[in-house]
């Protein structure tokens, strides 16, 4: 396996970093204060064509590899997790078209999605179905050359501010998740409500929202092939896992960052922080678990580029990256003592921020039923 990248995608990745500590940075914190939506951070993303990472250059992508792209999205998550969530949500609305549209909607759609254009948005939770998407009560049955859609979908990240949601339904109840398709809702359709965004924990600054469907669609608004739509969300999962886990190396590089700061600057009993042998072994443990989460991270980014399926690989990078990340965001507020706790410095955010690592895109306990079928079935 090889994790390195050429000088192209090195430029790329230090031109993340950079937009990272000089605007997104900047703006985390406001964003978590006020729970504005994450909308000056995007914009500078999207003028450097960061909104198409995870594209092909074929569909205006930056056609770079997915080692690339995970570093540039723990790049962006270090500087502001809201807005790193927002982006990947956007991925996983674009991996839907990615890999489930017609050719004509590829066309239509990532390249404006590529350049920053158009925000997407991915519809798959409900209310009665999260772990399980396959229970799903969303339907859309055909209507006049069209179909009509009924619903609820929640915690939809990026619903509202979206340009088009890729929505999940059943057009056939019979076939249980073969009969899933994917549709690819615009913006102001009639029929289509939303919540007000929901009062969340962390990534405040990437909204979520409940969204109610009865609404009616033309035929070209069901995305490929009926039928295909849970098969679309398994693969699209796979690749988002990948993005997650990279998130989390993103929240837990920056913990690491402030606590090495803090441990060489803190003064107890005459003596800096560092030179205590606590200090040194919880310094220790959260530099190796980065490590190993960072590993794990790249080999399944790795295996994302030569397989259609990689699902072992990238459940195991993301639940192991994501419990690392609550480890390390854990023991770096626990460092900083009370100031930890203050608000003046992102440590308490972090820990806010890296909670939902553990449950979006499939909880960790989903995770070990993933890796655990694979391991025992072969
Ligand atoms: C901030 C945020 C952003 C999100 N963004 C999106 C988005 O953009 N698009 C989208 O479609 N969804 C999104 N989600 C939804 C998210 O993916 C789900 O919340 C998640 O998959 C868990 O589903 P659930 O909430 O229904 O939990 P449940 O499925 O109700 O799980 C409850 C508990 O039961 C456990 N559990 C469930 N099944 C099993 C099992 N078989 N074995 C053992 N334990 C089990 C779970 O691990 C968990 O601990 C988002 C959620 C949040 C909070």
């Amino acid at each position: 396996m090889n994790f390195s990248m050429n000088e192209t995608e090195q430029a790329i990745v230090d031109t993340a970093a950079e937009v990272s500590r000089n605007v997104l940075k900047e703006n985390a914190q406001k964003y978590d204060e006020a729970e504005s939506f994450c909308t000056e951070s995007l914009k500078a993303l999207g003028e450097l064509g960061f909104m198409g990472i995870n594209l092909p250059e074929e569909y205006g992508g930056l056609g770079i590899s997915s080692i690339a792209m995970s570093h540039v999205v723990a790049e962006v998550t270090a500087g502001c997790a809201s807005t790193a969530s927002t982006l990947t949500a956007h991925f996983l609305a674009t991996d839907s078209i990615l890999i489930g549209a017609t050719e004509a909607q590829k066309q239509e759609y990532l390249p404006r999605c590529a350049d920053g254009t158009l925000l997407g948005a991915f519809g798959l939770t409900e209310p009665a179905a999260g772990s399980n998407p396959a229970g799903m009560l969303t339907k859309a049955k055909k209507e006049n050359n069209g179909w009509r859609i009924q619903g609820t979908k929640h915690y939809i990240t990026n619903a509202a501010e979206a340009d088009f949601i890729v929505l999940y339904a059943k057009t056939n109840e019979e076939l249980k998740h073969k009969g899933i398709s994917a549709f690819i809702i615009p913006k102001g359709t009639e029929g289509v409500h939303f919540s007000n965004p929901e009062k969340t924990m962390g990534l405040k600054g990437s909204h979520i929202y409940e969204i109610s469907f009865d609404c009616w669609v033309p035929d070209s608004a069901l995305m490929g092939q009926e039928g295909t739509g849970f098969n679309t969300a398994m693969e699209v999962l796979d690749r988002g896992r990948v993005e997650v886990a990279a998130m989390a190396l993103g929240i837990s590089k920056a913990a690491i960052e402030y606590s090495l700061l803090w441990a060489k600057e803190r003064m107890i009993g005459g003596k800096p922080l560092s030179s205590y042998q606590n200090t040194q072994w919880k310094i220790a443990e959260m530099h190796t678990q980065y490590e190993a989460a960072e590993l794990l991270t790249m080999k399944a980014a790795y295996v994302r580029d030569y397989r259609d399926r990689y699902s072992l690989e990238s459940a195991a990078a993301k639940l192991f990256a994501s419990e690392a990340c609550a480890f390390i965001t854990d023991n770096a507020l626990q460092l900083h003592g009370g100031y930890g706790f203050i608000r003046d410095l992102p440590l308490e955010r972090f820990v806010r921020d890296a909670r939902i690592l553990r449950i979006f895109e499939g909880t960790s306990e989903i995770q070990k039923l993933i890796i655990s079928r694979a391991v025992i079935l072969g």
